[in-house]
């Protein structure tokens, strides 16, 4: 059975990537060694040349992904974002319309790039849009806000996320060699994050 779920995801998120590509490298190239639309560019093309990825069950497929991502990025962002996917499929809900669980399941994601990265909330990386939008999700569920209401402030979340990673200075990976010239730009891996949110937000909605 194809498993429409999994299908859109992957669609969503490697269209993201693809579209930005460049921008993402461009974001790089100003605190970084300007690769990052380049690795990520790379990982999720080969996500797309796996086809069998989408007829997986949704657990199967983001554990797929993420060891895609570890095997065929060579930049910091290959294992970080591959741990992610891989812990989050493995924390997979048996119903991912259960808000909960699939809280539960990003928890997991993010304690595994922090783990991985030996990096927190703060450090001007890609946890500095996870971290907040896993808050929000945990605050829209205690409120009982509706699908709607909630994927939307997902988003939100996120493109706010984004923007206070600009006036931040990095103390992990490349941007933090830059110390304080790390200050006034955007994280290339938050604006990686931020626009699989939204993929994700699309493909759900
Ligand atoms: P590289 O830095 O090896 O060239 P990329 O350019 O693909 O790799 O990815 C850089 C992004 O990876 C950064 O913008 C940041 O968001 C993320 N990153 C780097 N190091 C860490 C870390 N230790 N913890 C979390 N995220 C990190
Ligand atoms: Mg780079
Ligand atoms: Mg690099």
């Amino acid at each position: 059975m194809a498993h429409e779920l999994t299908r859109r995801l992957i669609d969503a998120a490697v269209t993201a990537i693809r579209d930005h590509a460049d921008e993402l490298t461009g974001l790089d190239q100003a605190i970084g060694d300007g690769d990052h639309g380049i690795n990520m560019k790379r990982g999720f093309d080969a996500i797309a040349d796996a086809p069998e990825l989408k007829t997986l069950p949704l657990g199967d497929a983001l554990q797929k992904a993420g060891m895609t991502l570890v095997m065929k990025v060579g930049g910091a962002s290959g294992p970080l974002f591959g741990s992610l996917l891989m812990a989050m499929g493995k924390a997979v809900p048996g119903d991912p319309t259960q808000g909960e669980q699939v809280q539960a399941m990003l928890a997991e994601g993010i304690a595994a790039v922090k783990k991985r990265g030996k990096s927190d909330a703060g450090e001007k990386t890609m946890l500095d849009v996870l971290v907040p939008v896993g808050e929000t999700l945990a605050g829209e569920l205690s409120r009982h806000a509706s699908a709607k209401e909630t994927l939307a402030g997902l988003c939100r979340a996120a493109d706010a996320a984004l923007e206070r990673t600009r006036p931040m200075k990095a103390s992990k990976g490349r941007a933090s060699f830059l110390g304080d010239r790390s200050i006034g730009h955007l994280d290339p891996g938050a604006r990686s994050s931020q626009l699989l949110i939204h993929a994700v937000c699309d493909a759900v909605a």
